[in-house]
């Protein structure tokens, strides 16, 4: 089957150009869930991009009677992110006019939607799947408000432009996946929330990052919360049901590189999970693979304690205990001395989880990531 492929102009640019984002729709022949898939919201977190044209092809290599419902693509969802340069470098993590991280910007219904225990109240005695359309409309009124907003001779802010036109394409879907990577180089994990994160597994990944803690207008955040917290207020109410509905960051290895390993983890994960949610009609499916889900508390992220140039760093996905020295730091100084080596241990046993590029750093600066598990 072939997408359906279509254009949202984004954004006008001084110069006269205008950034464009393409979206790639399959449309399955039976009725079903939509699933929305985007790569690239941080400007160096390329590799989603490669796993977005993998899945192109293998969809397009189905009939249409293999997809039950609709799965929509966005590649390249950021342009000003992928786009930006400091000479060899990628970064695109912050908007470069306001500084702001670019996956911090997105409309979180949960934090305006003052009167849900009226409309959860109003709702027990409703079918699932109506409670479902009725908070959809819901939210659906409350985002044509922002829109309005957007329209004003007094405009907004453009990140608020921006994230209109992505959550616009996902509002209403049924599973959304945000495909990312460490800005600096990382294994593969997944970001899952507690109350999703029996489904975790279909990922194949071998580690999960649990979000007991909230970033605040993340793009898998803003799209859950809400639904999370109709669920809990409906169950204060005595009335236990779980939308299936469902939001999940991949995050697949390192920053501005495309390894194949990372692509082939990501898009044989997404097939297994779109098979289990039966959006992939008659695939076989792995329940079974074992996947540490841990809190995000179990990450500590180690800063320069001076200033100097990181060696004998242990490697990516390498084990560590307690006290291992986990890299060194040779420190010059401007005292007359000779330069100095700093041993630097770890604090607790865990696995290297992500380290950074630059091997120069200033005192504070981020160095790498254990995850204790
Ligand atoms: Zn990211």
């Amino acid at each position: 089957m072939n997408p359906q492929i279509s254009n949202i102009e984004l954004l006008k640019l001084a110069s006269g150009d205008i950034f464009t984002l393409q979206v790639y729709k399959f449309i399955g022949k039976n009725l079903g869930k939509k699933v929305y898939i985007q790569a690239n919201l941080h400007g160096a977190e390329v590799v989603g991009n490669a796993v977005i044209y993998e899945l192109i092809e293998f969809f397009s290599s189905l009939e249409e009677n293999s997809i039950a419902g609709e799965i929509w693509l966005v590649p390249v969802c950021n342009p000003l992110g992928t786009n930006q340069r400091g000479h060899f470098f990628s970064t695109g993590r912050f908007n470069s006019y306001d500084g702001i991280n670019w996956n911090r910007i997105f409309w979180d219904y949960e934090k305006e939607c003052l009167d849900l225990d009226e409309f959860a109240r109003s709702q027990i005695n409703n079918p699932t799947d109506l409670i479902r359309q009725n908070y959809l409309q819901k939210i659906k009124h409350a985002w044509s408000k922002q829109l309005e907003k957007i329209q004003k001779p007094s405009r907004v802010p453009w990140r608020q432009e921006y994230r209109y036109q992505l959550q616009s394409l996902c509002l209403d879907a049924d599973y959304v996946i945000d495909l990312h990577s460490s800005s600096n180089q990382a294994i593969e994990f997944l970001f899952c929330f507690q109350e999703r994160q029996d489904n975790a597994k279909y990922f194949l990944l071998d580690y999960g990052l649990l979000m007991d803690r909230y970033d605040g207008d993340a793009f898998d955040e803003s799209f859950l919360k809400p639904w999370l917290a109709l669920e809990n207020k409906l169950s204060q109410l005595g009335k236990d049901i779980k939308f299936d509905i469902e939001s999940w960051t991949l995050e697949l290895g390192s920053g501005m590189t495309i390894n194949p390993k990372s692509v082939a983890k990501g898009v044989a994960g997404i097939k297994n999970y779109l098979a289990a949610k039966k959006v992939l009609q008659n695939s076989v499916v792995n329940h079974s693979h074992p996947v540490n889900v841990v809190s995000r508390k179990n990450l500590t992220s180690y800063y320069a304690p001076t200033g100097g140039m990181i060696q004998n760093r242990l490697g990516l996905g390498g084990q560590v205990a307690a006290g291992d020295r986990v890299y060194q730091l040779l420190s010059f100084n401007k005292q007359q001395e000779l330069p100095k080596i700093f041993d630097i241990y770890a604090e607790t046993d865990g696995i290297i989880f992500d380290i950074s590029t630059n091997q120069c750093v200033n005192q504070g600066e981020y160095v790498l990531d254990i995850l204790n598990y």
